[in-house]
């Protein structure tokens, strides 16, 4: 049963924004916590003080606050739902409340971009639709291609191929959808045959970018959970992250240049981006004439 919490903040600005990944100037967390239980999760990392990962917080009132806080901000931009939790993870099948946050969007005409594990996101399909109106964008992470690996590592989301049948239908109801092809895991998930197949799934899945990074990141909190999780699945790996990165912060796989290369490859023949399309401002007409 999730508890209740004082809510600090529904919607932060991103720091130095718009993303130049992802395109989102606000971020949006109305849940603490994720379900989904990622073994590499960053969210763990002590920096955040998020606490146990799995202890799901509601933020209170937080639809009445996302309304005063959209009703009030000039600044039109993108905003990003998913980067300390999945908005759609299980406990927003029963609370409902991303469903509600996008009508409030869409009543304040802001767009949105969308990251997520989940194909509980085609729930809310028409309201995004809607959204695109003026912006909307729905990207899948997709980190391994095989679905028993994805359970390993990715416990508590959906399997890769339940997350590829999601985009899918969004592609084909023309919503503009893609995938997140990070982290990529040194030793475990960075091989040519796991790109490969993802850039050759998401491709028939109508998914029309691929974001890729080709390693993690890793910091203090994080990278002790991470590593218990290695010793018990993976044995052997933990040592070789020892060796390679230290207490390193940025853990690119030892394969990373021919990884991009055969990801570039792969998306320039199946005409793939490699980035997103952000959403646009209107410039109003008056302006145009100058
Ligand atoms: S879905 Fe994202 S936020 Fe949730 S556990 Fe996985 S990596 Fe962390």
């Amino acid at each position: 049963m999730p508890e209740y919490i004082d809510a600090k903040s529904i919607l932060s600005p991103v720091r130095g924004g718009p993303d130049p990944f992802f395109g989102t100037l606000y971020s949006m967390n109305i849940y603490r916590g994720c379900q989904h239980q990622c073994i590499y999760c960053d969210t763990r990392s002590k920096v955040y003080g998020v606490g146990n990962l799995a202890n799901i917080r509601i933020k209170k009132d937080a639809i009445q606050l996302l309304e005063q806080k959209l009703s009030k901000l000039r600044k039109k931009g993108t905003i990003g739902t998913g980067s300390m939790n999945d908005p759609y993870m299980p406990v927003e099948e029963e609370y409902g409340l991303i469903k509600e946050a996008l009508k409030i969007i869409l009543k304040y005409k802001f767009p949105i971009h969308v990251i997520t594990k989940s194909n509980l996101v085609l729930r809310d399909i028409d309201l995004i639709r809607q959204i695109g109106k003026i912006y909307s964008a729905v990207s899948f992470t997709i980190t391994s291609s095989s679905d028993d690996l994805s359970k390993v590592i990715e416990p508590g989301a959906p399997v890769s191929s339940q997350r590829l049948m999601a985009m899918r239908s969004l592609s084909q109801e023309g919503i503009y959808t893609g995938a997140v092809l990070s982290p990529v895991l040194p030793f475990i998930t960075d091989t040519i045959e796991n790109i490969s197949s993802i850039v050759h799934s998401v491709s028939k899945a109508g998914g029309k970018y691929i974001l890729a990074w080709m390693g993690m990141t890793q910091r203090e909190g994080q990278r002790e959970y991470y590593y218990h999780q290695l010793e018990r699945l993976f044995p052997g790996v933990q040592e070789k992250y020892e060796k390679k990165f230290g207490d390193s912060y940025n853990c690119a796989s030892p394969n990373s240049e021919k990884l991009y290369k055969q990801f570039r490859e792969l998306c320039l023949d199946y005409k793939i981006d490699m980035r997103m399309n952000f959403y646009k401002p209107e410039v109003p007409n008056q302006l145009k004439l100058f």
